[in-house]
């Protein structure tokens, strides 16, 4: 089995005046959990900002092979203790694919170590996600484009690292293209960036993101996991 936990801010969707409350009215976490519950091979558990130290101690993240991090307005509200143990547990192998806004968080600022910046405009364009690594086991599944109605235009530049990866191109009605879809490594562990998935938009339903998100789960899963990758071992010489 897959462990999988999806955290979610959870702040738009209590909001009955912020269209995210009709649209997911039991918050974005349990979308996601609600269509990755189906699959056989998966465990899913969910935290938010509103559960105690965010809902990841230790044990929890011991216990996670694979987290999915949604956050927007509340990134100053996650401790830098909380970051700090979800970048150790990427390190050490966990799996994370952030999302959309997730680009600011804490726990990927940190494990880009760049601005992780980007250009955005809230006018509801068609996004077309464009498949450009069709080999990846990301985009499995997926035909040579799929189209969002509407979804929250990001631009580049982006300010991350170069991607191991770019499997998804995203272009816009209003002119911009962004790389949507981004992998990196970070000694252990296996990242995915996905931009669709502003909170005013049904876009967690759409089948073939998904379908990118199952995909993201599975490619990201640990192969080994670790402890304590941040030790630096001092062994004696093995020629005495
Ligand atoms: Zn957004």
């Amino acid at each position: 089995m897959i462990r999988v936990l999806v955290w979610n801010e959870y702040i738009h969707e209590k909001d009955p005046n912020n269209a995210s409350s009709t649209v997911y009215p039991h918050g974005i976490h349990n979308a996601i959990a609600g269509f990755l519950g189906k699959e056989e091979d998966i465990e899913v558990t969910t935290a938010t900002l509103d559960d105690e130290n965010c809902g990841i101690t230790d044990e929890v993240l011991k216990n996670t092979d694979v987290i999915i991090w949604w956050g927007h307005c509340g990134h100053d509200r996650v401790p830098d203790v909380v970051a700090q143990k979800v970048h150790e547990a990427v390190l050490n192998g966990m799996g994370a694919v952030f999302l959309h806004s997730a680009h600011k968080s804490k726990p990927f600022m940190r494990l880009m170590g760049t601005s992780c910046s980007l250009i955005w405009r809230e006018s509801g364009d068609t996004e077309r996600v464009w498949v450009s690594k069709p080999s990846h086991p990301i985009a499995a599944g997926i035909d040579t484009c799929f189209e969002l109605e509407a979804d929250e235009t990001y631009g580049e530049p982006f300010g991350i690292p170069n991607p191991d990866d770019i499997v998804f191109m995203g272009w816009y009605s209003g002119g911009e293209v962004f790389r949507s879809g981004v992998t990196f490594t970070r000694d252990n562990g296996r990242i995915f960036y996905f931009q669709p998935g502003h909170e005013t938009f049904p876009t967690f339903y759409d089948p073939n993101v998904q379908r990118v998100i199952l995909n993201a789960v599975r490619w990201a899963k640990p192969d080994v996991r670790t402890e304590n990758v941040m030790d630096c071992p001092n062994p004696p010489s093995r020629n005495k």
